[in-house]
């Protein structure tokens, strides 16, 4: 990447795509989980798509964290760190922010996200590791998702406020901004002062702010379906960090009465907003009403999420399926026995990296369920557990199951979760083999998603926004084995794409002890179904794997949900 490269950059004006994580590559630990690899997935597809797109993210120098595990689960964090400079190119170009009435310096660095189709979209990661700011200062880009409440603020300051000078520092011209998910709300503030209105004496004074120009340049993609879940800062502290940029009332007026909400300054100030799947919209329109909320439902990259041995197949079968996926429509021309081969070949290098990295033996012809993702209680990943006795009677040498998955530092019940799959791993040791595979990042996610039999998921609804683990899984014949939330409900087809576990979206509100109805659920499908399915009936089982691709691949890949954006939001 040279500056002659950049130039040439900037002649088209741009889509600037703001994400506080992006899942560059597995070694850029620059992600924590779904939201940020959903990113890297964006930003991947636009450049197949040559859509002319920009990204902006904060650097965190000191990544997320290395999660190890000792041998009762108990999780620590190892700091990662990181080279920029071997990945990235730094910027001449330097921004200010004003924080806490200081003057912070902001520098950037360049990676170009290339695609095979010569498409290209640059990632600028803003720094604040500049000679001349406080040591405190220079820490601000250091830690993704660490520290307090005011170091997010500043944080937010950093990606929101200095994202939007930054580009216009290095000569982009800008025709949509997108937020992905709050933590960019800031640079509604800041386009609202450059775009003011240059009228003195007006007599109503919110004349001068052009709310209509800013909701024109933004688009916002929601993420959280709990109310918990969504960035909100009291306004004592808004002031004493972020000043008043603009007046106090009319930041309450646009980001809420009594605390600031990312949400709502995002909201009020977007022409388009989307939540990431159907379900997600709904319960999104009755958390925040009066706001009209679309549905763009969540993909992933095909060609990131596809494994090697799945690659050649669909090379040899469905030549041209990296940049249409559409293709999978013609699953149905692959053999059965290559289907078969492909997935044992993964199987087999999962149950390697298992060994290595576990010590477990697992055995290739017994049915694996998987299961990995944030270790946190309302992802319930001990629900198959509800009853273990009946577990034992079920998947008695005919089961095994791989874990993996990382615990927010601060979320002690995810944690302990992870203690108690230990120890219940240890207790099933001579009937149903375990793994839990430490420190699940993207190399992980892939080998995981397509090297089980089939993908399990259980969260509580409707708290999966989307998901999107089914759907890589899906990419490589895995079926999905999922309560109806997200994406699922869908993609689902009971017993042709895959099975549900537990009632319809449309039941579970009235339902009392939903654990014990879902965990029923899930043991009466796994006894009655998939088990004697995989064992007696194995071209049943293919015909289904073949309708994961053609069917689920073939509709929830990042391309299909590009293309909506492109129609949808940027060019309405
Ligand atoms: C895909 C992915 C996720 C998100 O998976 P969900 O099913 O949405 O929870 C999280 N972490 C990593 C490393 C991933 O690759």
């Amino acid at each position: 990447m040279n500056l002659a490269c950049l130039t040439e950059l900037t002649k088209e004006p741009k889509i600037a795509y703001f994400s506080m994580e992006i899942g560059i590559q597995n070694d850029i630990p620059t992600y924590s989980g779904g939201l940020g690899v959903l990113a890297g997935d964006t930003i991947r597809t636009s450049a197949d798509l040559k859509l002319p797109m920009v990204a902006v993210t904060l650097l965190s120098r000191k990544g997320y964290f290395k999660q190890e595990l000792d041998e009762y689960g108990r999780q620590t964090e190892q700091p990662v760190s990181w080279a920029p400079s071997k990945y990235m190119t730094l910027l001449p170009a330097k921004i200010t922010v004003q924080i806490e009435g200081r003057d912070v310096m902001v520098q950037a660095w360049q990676y170009n996200v290339e695609s095979l189709t010569r498409g290209c979209v640059p990632v600028f990661s803003l720094d604040t590791d500049v000679e001349g700011n406080t040591s405190e200062d220079r820490e601000i880009t250091s830690y993704l998702y660490g520290g307090d409440l005011a170091y997010r603020l500043k944080q937010e300051i950093v990606l929101g406020i200095g994202g939007v000078r930054m580009l216009h520092e290095l000569g982009f011209e800008i025709k949509k901004y997108h937020m992905n998910e709050g933590h960019s709300s800031l640079l509604t503030i800041e386009l609202l002062n450059r775009f003011k209105r240059p009228i003195e004496d007006v007599w109503d004074e919110k004349l001068v702010w052009d709310t209509d120009k800013i909701k024109d340049l933004c688009v916002f993609t929601t993420h959280t379906p709990v109310e918990a879940g969504h960035d909100k800062f009291p306004y004592d502290l808004v002031c004493r960090i972020l000043g008043e940029p603009i007046p106090l009332n009319l930041l309450r007026e646009l980001g809420g009465r009594d605390n600031l909400n990312m949400t709502r300054l995002g909201f009020n100030l977007s022409e388009f907003i989307n939540g990431v799947a159907k379900k997600h919209s709904e319960v999104s329109r009755n958390m925040f009403p009066g706001y009209e909320i679309s549905t763009i439902t969540n993909g992933v990259h095909s060609y990131t999420w596809t494994c090697d041995y799945f690659k050649r197949l669909y090379d040899k079968y469905l030549p041209g399926w990296a940049n249409e996926p559409e293709l999978f429509v013609r699953v149905g021309r692959i053999p059965d026995e290559e289907i078969w081969d492909a997935h044992m070949a993964a199987k087999k290098a999962l149950f390697d990296y298992v060994k290595e990295d576990t010590g477990v033996e697992m055995s290739p012809d017994i049915l694996t369920i998987g299961f990995a993702r944030r270790a946190t209680a309302y992802k319930r990943a001990d629900l198959i557990f509800t009853d273990i006795a009946r577990l034992e009677r079920i998947g008695q040498g005919k089961l095994q199951i791989i874990y993996s998955g990382k615990a927010h530092p601060k979320d002690d019940s995810g944690k302990r979760l992870i203690e108690k799959i230990f120890s219940i791993k240890e207790h099933l040791r001579d009937k149903i083999k375990m793994a839990y595979i430490k420190n699940y990042e993207m190399d992980t996610a892939l080998k995981m998603v397509s090297g089980v039999d089939v993908w399990l998921n259980t969260p509580l609804r409707p708290r999966e926004a989307s998901g999107t683990s089914g759907m890589k899984a899906a990419h490589n014949g895995v079926i999905n084995f999922s309560v109806l939330d997200g994406w699922w409900i869908e993609g689902h087809i009971e017993g042709f794409t895959g099975w549900s576990i537990g009632p319809s979206p449309a039941e579970t509100m009235l339902i009392d002890n939903i654990d014990t109805k879902d965990a029923d659920d899930l043991y009466n499908k796994l006894g009655y179904t998939i088990i004697p399915l995989f064992y007696n009936d194995r071209h049943g089982w293919i015909r289904m794997m073949q309708n994961a691709i053609g069917k689920n691949a073939y509709y929830f890949n990042s391309h299909r949900m590009m293309r909506r954006y492109v129609t949808d939001a940027y060019i309405r």
